[in-house]
């Protein structure tokens, strides 16, 4: 099933999905030494397709084995302070919605959270 046409850039574009890591890292080398733009390929939960994001927009994470959202779906643990903070600063600029970055008691890593801390 290709349900690619799902995923659109934030200008509406049709994002260009590739079907392997190898695919979309080659895409990226090729954008990088064309246009000079880093970009880091990204599995996309969506469509199931990789997709390219750009470098100074990526923020490392992973999925954390021990807190949920409040749909009850794995929370993402961001591997450092600053990509989590950049994370809610993108998602901020993007919708308007105001995150908290905390700690995870768990695992080494940081959370989001929409809820006040204090
Ligand atoms: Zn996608
Ligand atoms: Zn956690």
């Amino acid at each position: 099933m290709n349900n690619s046409t799902l995923c659109t850039t934030r200008t509406g574009k049709p994002r260009a999905c590739y079907s392997t890591q190898e695919q979309a890292q080659s895409a990226a080398d090729y954008a990088e030494s064309a246009y000079g733009n880093a970009m880091v390929p990204y599995f996309c939960n969506r469509c199931s397709y990789w997709h390219l994001c750009p470098k100074d927009r990526h923020t490392p994470s992973t999925i954390c084995n021990h807190c949920t959202d409040g749909n009850g779906r794995p929370k993402q643990l961001y591997l450092t302070y600053e990509s989590a903070k950049k994370r809610a600063q993108l998602r901020y600029e993007e919708d308007g919605v105001l995150l908290n970055v905390y700690e995870c008691c768990h695992n080494r890593g940081w959370h989001l959270t929409k809820n006040d801390l204090w």
